[in-house]
């Protein structure tokens, strides 16, 4: 028979989540491909780029000899032909989203310049992939396959250059200085482009062959603007510029080029046509890197959730040993034994910086999973539009849109009953490609600017404390796992491919999207049934601070400031901006529970995880629970100042002085005892009632009062975790750098 300490054994969390753990929850236990994929990357993160970390590589912001031997090192191991198609000689069959999530989780594991090394040679390839012509695609992706045995030519690698010197494209992707001209237009031939561009903090610029560059058009034989591919042997300037005096990732090349080149028209990314005389661009530079950023945006989000998750280990390492050796502490003592650890706050921001990083990664995972969902949908959309007749941009903007009212039927009919909903309406509408995109486009354009912005920007913060609780060492190069490092790379995670305003510029146009929002409201009842059967969890936090969400926003857009001004609208940033990351936190710590119901789902099938799963379990579900009642609070804190914020304050001299005075005695004796009132004039303490007492408010308050009870066993769940990092076994030493 079970004794109890058996039973608590099974309970107590034995080691430190491995692959088969994450390949449950991250959802490729299936993927054999994908699985030998993070092996190989996770040898060259652990070994080359952690060795070139050790030296002391990050010294200098040049490019070295030494550096470029990474180059190598990716292309020798798969990395670099991950983003290729199988036609073009990658090995990666279907959608790539999740594939190149994880090369980019192993790389920042370690180092995040290393990882952006490598997605920069991707992000220049992305505009010819996602909207170059079949020539552009089959020409570029080819080139840029490691040479195989047997072949004999050089890799190309690509540079993507946008932001250009100040005071041009940075945030404002408009703003562009980049010039294209006519250079020769002979009849019946094709035109030779002028290109003048100069970039700023542009990637791989050191030893790019190609680069993808924006530019608009400076002369009125061009329309618009376009996305352009020069090449270092084109005629003219091809300067690389000086390299970027980073303090970041420097284990990748930036620098500020200048190009001014000659290059034929075919260089336009996607194509273009001549219209009375005029050269037009397909695709415009916007349009170009909408469709680029809204996937590489993903991968970054998840280059800093790995690295918190790196964090732990070296954390708790390093807070076991801290006394040892010290000649009063003898092994087998509690100081010994446990060091640090015997003090509640250290384990409590461990958990903290745990939980943050499992929400962060459950989030942008299941984003990189729907991209890959996305993508054959997305083309099938392309397909049937182009057999309609619907060119690309706005008019297929418009066909979409007409459609929008179905897909909403779609969704209200797939959340009724079966019993009750038209089912022949149902299939119908379910089995409708056009349909299916347009619900999927709407998740994944709130879930990509809600990883980058989340992940990237909240997870920089919650960096800073990993290297606080490693002490002065923390600010060190020697810090095992370069905790020091990784808080200033993710500062630049938050910033390139868009800064944080950015992305919650999108998602304040994209959240309040009616087709998205019925998924939300969905969402409420999903997370509604989940406390029901796992209060564990938290779901119950996460379903109420739902909708106290979903109250405030319904307010904002219809209510009004102190002096009439609209407060749901594109200007007010103070309004918007916030909602936008209570949102985050919402979806963050949505998607956490759903990987961990998925793990308690799936786990005991597979044996090495259903060993130690109750206990795994058990911590999992307390952490989801930590960070759902931190998501409930952020959410809280958030829409009660913009709910009550914009309200005037009655002013103190407006209060009836003598009821006032009454309060302020009130007050003064419960905190101040013995201590006497002041009588009348301004300054004293106001009433209470007037500033918390609005029409309508009872939704919010009682949503608010709710919020606060749902946090009943939060805490209990922190202590939980706590005592189970002062218990969870770890390797001896860490296994980079070697
Ligand atoms: C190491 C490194 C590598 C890079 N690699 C590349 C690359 O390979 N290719 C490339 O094209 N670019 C690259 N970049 C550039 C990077 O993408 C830009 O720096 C970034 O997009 C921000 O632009 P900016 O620096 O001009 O900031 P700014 O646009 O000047 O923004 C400054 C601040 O103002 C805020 N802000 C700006 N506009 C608004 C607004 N409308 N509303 C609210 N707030 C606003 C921003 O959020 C930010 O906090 C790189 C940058 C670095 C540092």
């Amino acid at each position: 028979m079970e004794t109890t300490s058996e039973k608590a054994a099974g309970n107590v969390l034995r080691t430190l989540p491995g692959d088969d753990v994450r390949q449950i929850m991250w959802r490729f236990a299936d993927r054999y491909d994908l699985q030998m994929l993070v092996q190989s990357a996770r040898a060259v993160a652990r070994g080359p780029v952690a060795r070139l970390v050790a030296e002391g590589a990050r010294n200098s912001h040049d490019w070295t000899t030494e550096k470029g031997r990474l180059l190598q090192a990716f292309d020798e191991s798969g990395i670099t032909a991950v983003f290729m198609d199988q036609e073009h000689g990658g090995f990666v069959e279907g959608p790539k989203n999740t594939a190149l999530a994880l090369v980019a989780f192993e790389l920042s594991w370690v180092d995040g310049g290393a990882a952006t090394c490598s997605l920069a040679g991707n992000l220049a390839l992305a505009p010819i992939h996602e909207r170059g012509t079949a020539e552009q695609r089959d020409a570029y992706m080819r080139r840029a396959m490691p040479p195989q045995p047997g072949e004999d030519r050089t890799i190309s690698r690509g540079a993507f250059a946008l932001t250009e010197p100040l005071p041009y494209v940075g945030v404002e992707t408009g703003l562009l200085s980049g010039k294209l001209r006519v250079a020769e237009w002979q009849d019946g031939k094709e035109p030779i482009l002028q290109v003048d561009k100069r970039g700023r903090f542009i990637t791989n610029i050191s030893f790019a062959n190609f680069v993808t560059a924006a530019v608009d058009s400076g002369d009125p034989r061009i329309k618009g603007s376009c996305m352009v591919i020069l090449e270092e042997t084109d005629p003219g300037v091809f300067d690389r510029g000086t390299p970027t005096r980073k303090l970041v990732h420097q284990l990748s090349s930036t620098g500020d080029p200048v190009f001014s080149l000659r290059v034929p028209a075919s260089r336009i990314i996607g194509g273009y046509t001549v219209k009375d005389g005029v050269i037009v661009p397909r695709y415009s530079h916007g349009e170009v890197i909408e469709a680029v950023f809204r996937r590489t945006r993903v991968t970054v989000g998840l280059m800093t959730s790995a690295k918190l998750l790196s964090a732990v280990e070296p954390v708790i390492r390093y807070q076991r040993g801290r006394f040892r050796g010290g000649e009063s502490v003898q092994p087998g003592s509690p100081r010994y034994e446990l060091g640090l650890q015997q003090r509640e706050d250290v384990l409590h921001r461990l958990v903290d910086i745990w939980a943050t990083g499992e929400a962060g990664a459950s989030l942008g995972f299941a984003t990189a999973r729907l991209f890959d969902e996305l993508d054959p949908l997305e083309r099938r959309k392309d397909e049937l539009f182009a057999a309609q007749g619907v060119g690309g941009g706005t008019a297929q903007l418009k066909a979409m849109r007409r459609l929008q009212k179905d897909a909403i039927e779609y969704l209200t009919l797939a959340a009724t009953p079966e019993a009750t909903r038209d089912g022949a309406r149902a299939e119908a509408l379910g089995s409708d490609p056009l349909i299916q995109y347009l619900i999927q486009d709407s998740l994944v354009n709130v879930l990509c600017p809600a990883v980058k912005l989340w992940n990237t920007g909240h997870g920089a913060t919650v960096m800073r404390e990993a290297v606080s609780l490693m002490g002065g060492y923390g600010i060190t190069e020697d810090c095992p796992g370069f905790l020091g490092h990784k808080w200033m790379d993710a500062q630049l995670e938050a910033t390139y491919e868009g800064p944080e305003a950015v992305q919650r510029r999108q998602l304040t146009v994209t959240m309040i999207n009616e087709l998205f929002l019925q998924q939300f409201r969905g969402w409420i009842v999903e997370m509604r049934r989940i406390a029901s059967e796992r209060p564990g969890t938290g779901a119950c936090t996460v379903a109420t601070a739902m909708q106290l969400w979903l109250w405030t926003l319904t307010h904002l857009q219809a209510a009004t400031d102190a002096e009439g001004g609209k407060l749901y609208h594109g200007t007010r940033q103070g309004v918007t901006f916030p909602l936008a990351d209570a949102l985050c936190w919402l979806l963050a710590a949505r998607y956490l529970i759903l990987d961990i119901l998925e793990l308690e789902a799936k786990g005991p099938q597979n044996p090495v995880v259903a060993e130690g799963l109750p206990g795994l379990l058990q911590f999992m579900t307390d952490l989801c629970h930590v960070q759902s009642a931190r998501a409930g609070g952020e959410v809280g804190r958030i829409c009660a100042e913009l709910v009550y914020g914009y309200n005037r304050h009655p002013a103190w001299d407006d209060l009836a002085c003598g009821s006032c005075t009454a309060d302020a005695a009130e007050v003064l004796e419960v905190v101040l005892p013995g201590v006497k009132a002041p009588t009348g004039g301004a300054g004293h303490l106001p009433k209470a009632g007037p500033c918390v007492q609005f029409d309508g408010m009872e939704g919010f308050t009682q949503l608010r009062l709710r919020l606060d009870a749902c946090f009943t066993g939060a805490r209990l769940a922190k202590d939980r975790a706590a005592e189970a990092l002062t218990k969870v076994m770890i390797p001896e030493a860490l296994d980079y750098p070697v």
